[in-house]
């Protein structure tokens, strides 16, 4: 039987990792209004929305051990990849858009970059439906911002580790029409399945709900 102070012991190492995930996403939410995430580009716009009205469910999110070993998993790859490869890693990249006469700042955080060519690491629980489509189109943003040759999303997961290569950045047309839909909230939300894993869908006015008994017998 566990004595109250090995429980003690045990607790301050889980809340020493717990800590310092948290800490990193409480930097990330500081932002100004006229700055936007490259990540908030690739999923429902009213998600940054809701996130600075409930800030506590968006902390709270810090605590989930899944996205706790993602995040792990990232940061031992990135210091392979400086090891190995010499690469950059967590590289900070920004674009101007204007849209209505208001300037935007476009910001993201590139995972790696080798030379002239991007790399994003991704985990994922299962390899089904690698690579995601949101996960090309961030790599394609990428691609733009940095006018790189191409960009490589290397997926780590418990079935395959694998690697995805995409040649070409999204236009800029089409990145335009991307902080469109963020600026303006249009595609609420932007994926069919989003709202079943989103945070918010305890408080959103907008949530689809599926329903998953259709099939029942
Ligand atoms: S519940 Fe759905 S519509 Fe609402 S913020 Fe989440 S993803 Fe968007």
């Amino acid at each position: 039987m566990q004595s109250i102070n090995s429980i003690f012991k045990n607790l301050s190492l889980t809340q020493t990792l717990f800590k310092r995930r948290f800490n990193d996403k409480k930097n990330h939410e500081k932002k100004d209004s006229n700055t936007i995430y490259v990540t908030d580009l690739l999923y429902c716009p009213l998600k940054p929305r809701l996130r600075e009205q409930f800030k506590e469910l968006t902390l709270a999110e810090a605590y989930n051990p899944s996205t706790l070993q993602g995040s792990l998993i990232h940061e031992s790859v990135e210091r392979i990849l400086i090891e190995e490869l010499n690469a950059e890693v967590e590289v900070p990249v920004t674009k101007e858009i204007t849209i209505d006469d208001e300037v935007y700042k476009l910001v993201g955080r590139i995972d790696a970059k080798k030379d002239n060519v991007i790399i994003e690491i991704k985990t994922s629980k299962t390899d089904v439906g690698i690579p995601k489509e949101e996960h090309v189109l961030q790599l394609r943003i990428y691609v733009n911002m940095l006018n790189a040759e191409h960009g490589i999303l290397l997926y780590i997961t418990p079935d395959r580790i694998t690697e995805f290569y995409v040649d070409t950045g999204i236009s800029d047309d089409k990145l335009i029409e991307l902080v469109q839909d963020y600026v303006y909230t249009r595609r609420i939300p932007r994926h069919e399945w989003e709202c079943k894993y989103c945070v918010f869908a305890k408080v959103c006015p907008h949530k689809v709900s599926v329903n998953e008994d259709n099939n029942a017998s």
